[in-house]
């Protein structure tokens, strides 16, 4: 497979991610998909929609699960109501993330992509076994499924991730690393972190953002790729020193503003393009 694909984070519904027509209007290769709305996960809606990406020239490479109720309006937000770690809807999201896992094998897809949520800093928390159950139970069934679970990154220091995979254990676990998360939620210096979890890394979301001036407590910012502290030339530079070959997938979500959010994902387009040739020169 060719080094590098770009793609973009796309939607098929109401849902987050960028629509199929700017996708194939940008001329991208692949998509990390956001899995659509319970009532349109069924086995006619991934064949139409498997001959229309088919027609499109278009692959999808992840599957992301995202869950009814949650809120990214700020850090105590999304450590209240995201992913796996809560502990009221979680039972409720594990099998709805067990069922997009069969949705994704519907769509031939090998990985599930997610938020787990905030994994506890601290080991000895009761939280965090938790997690490590729910996280088992879910790799478990994406096996069967053969497919890998690929958590995002940034609610979490690269050590404390580190810890999670190793004591969660399964093999089919590995990391979709976001720099720009790091940032927003002030857990560490990205480049420094991708060099700590390179060996995990299976996707990656192409992503900038400006420090907070509380980092942890209040959200940095994220800004157009290229503008923010993340540094991409040194971020391609150090997926390069670990050895990653897949796709890098543009994630940029300003859906109030469809216009902006495509010039600015042609502008990161061309920003990875010359840095892709300059790397390789
Ligand atoms: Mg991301």
């Amino acid at each position: 497979m060719e080094k590098w694909p770009l793609g973009v984070f796309a939607g098929i519904d109401a849902g987050m991610g960028v629509k199929l027509e700017v996708v194939s209007e940008l001329s991208l290769p692949t998509i990390q998909l956001h899995a659509p709305q319970p009532a349109t996960r069924t086995k006619e809606n991934a064949d139409k929609f498997l001959a229309r990406l088919r027609e499109l020239g278009i692959r999808i490479t992840v599957v992301f699960a995202g869950f009814e109720g949650e809120s990214y309006a700020d850090i105590p937000a999304v450590a209240r109501t995201v992913g796996l770690v809560p502990p009221q809807t979680r039972k409720a999201r594990l099998e709805e993330a067990k069922e997009i896992s069969n949705f994704t094998r519907l769509l031939d897809v090998d990985a599930l992509g997610l938020h787990v949520g905030c994994v506890p800093h601290d080991e000895a928390a009761p939280l965090f076994a938790d997690t490590v159950e729910v996280t088992r139970s879910l790799c478990d069934h994406c096996r069967a499924n053969g497919q890998n679970v690929h958590l995002e990154t940034g609610q979490e220091p690269a050590d404390v991730l580190l810890r999670f995979l190793e004591t969660t254990d399964r093999d089919n676990l590995f990391v979709n690393f976001d720099p720009a998360n790091m940032i927003l939620y002030g857990c560490g210096e990205p480049i420094e972190a991708l060099r700590k979890v390179g060996g995990r890394v299976r996707s990656v979301h192409c992503k900038d953002a400006t420090w907070s001036d509380r980092p942890g407590e209040s959200w940095g910012a994220e800004v157009p790729l290229g503008e923010g502290d993340v540094n991409m030339e040194k971020y391609l530079r150090t997926l390069d020193e670990i050895g990653y070959r897949g796709p890098l997938t543009i994630e940029r979500e300003i859906p109030q503003d469809p216009r902006r959010q495509k010039e600015e994902i042609g502008h990161g387009i061309r920003l990875l393009n010359e840095l892709k040739a300059k790397i390789s020169a």
